[in-house]
């Protein structure tokens, strides 16, 4: 497989797994969504394997300006410790911002107390911006998920919809050129808390950014190809959708 990196203002898949089994089996990788903007370096959802996936496409995260946890699912989480330790080279550098919900800090830690000294921490609220290093993110609404989860809207130019079911405000408050979302499903499952792609058609009935990226596949999806969904939907409704595979590379 051929190894990708990116340059300024480039955005980088570094896994698309999504589910517990294809996550934990490896069936897709789960190192997150990482991005450079203004020439910095941030993360959005370490998963198992983010450490390893970075380097490997020659991202450096003693090189990060900051972190971005939508929840402490493991699936996004399971190597944010990892990755802080690297982005402040063991603790000797004083390096970064991690934002993250504060049930992924306190209630029930996925990240580490110990080292917290060594990068600012910043719990995450709803409807709020942040300033990181330059780039700004903007917050939506508290999602409709199984523990705190936040998606956001990063320096005007992508959306993040992370796990959440599917409600109406979804289109209107994740408004940018480019959306991401994390659609596990590919029909609707009762009892889970999370997208399908009957979601999708809801979400550009309402609003067709210019790009709309599915991602985080469970098994079922996965079985069902979703590159072969994704161009059904972009025939039906005429926008852009694309689903995003390991080392998909998109400008911003
Ligand atoms: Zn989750």
């Amino acid at each position: 497989m051929r190894i990708n990196t990116i340059h300024n203002n480039q955005l980088i898949f570094l896994g698309t797994a999504g589910g517990r089994f294809t996550v934990f089996n490896q069936l897709r990788k789960s190192g997150g969504i990482w991005f450079k903007l203004n020439d910095k370096l941030f993360a959005i959802d370490p998963g198992p394997g983010a450490l390893v996936e970075s380097i490997k496409h020659k991202l450096l995260p003693n090189q990060l300006s900051g972190i971005f946890l939508s929840h402490r699912h493991l699936d996004h989480s399971a190597d944010i410790n990892s990755v802080i330790e690297s982005m402040t080279e063991g603790g000797h550098k004083k390096r970064g911002v991690v934002i993250a919900p504060q049930d992924a800090t306190e209630t029930d830690p996925v990240i580490l107390r110990y080292n917290r000294k060594n990068y600012d921490l910043i719990n995450t609220k709803e409807f709020s911006s942040y300033n990181l290093d330059g780039i700004k993110i903007e917050t939506q609404c508290r999602h409709r998920h199984t523990v705190e989860t936040y998606g956001g809207i990063f320096a005007e130019k992508f959306a993040y919809i992370p796990d959440t079911s599917y409600f109406e405000e979804l289109p209107v408050l994740y408004k940018a050129d480019i959306v991401i979302a994390n659609v596990v499903f590919c029909h609707k499952k009762a009892g889970f808390k999370h997208m399908n792609s009957d979601d999708i058609y809801r979400f550009l009935d309402v609003y067709k950014p210019k790009k709309f990226i599915i991602t985080h596949f469970g098994l079922s999806f996965l079985k069902e190809k979703p590159w072969e969904i994704a161009k059904e939907i972009s025939d039906k409704t005429g926008c852009d959708v694309t689903a995003a595979y390991d080392g998909m590379v998109i400008d911003l």
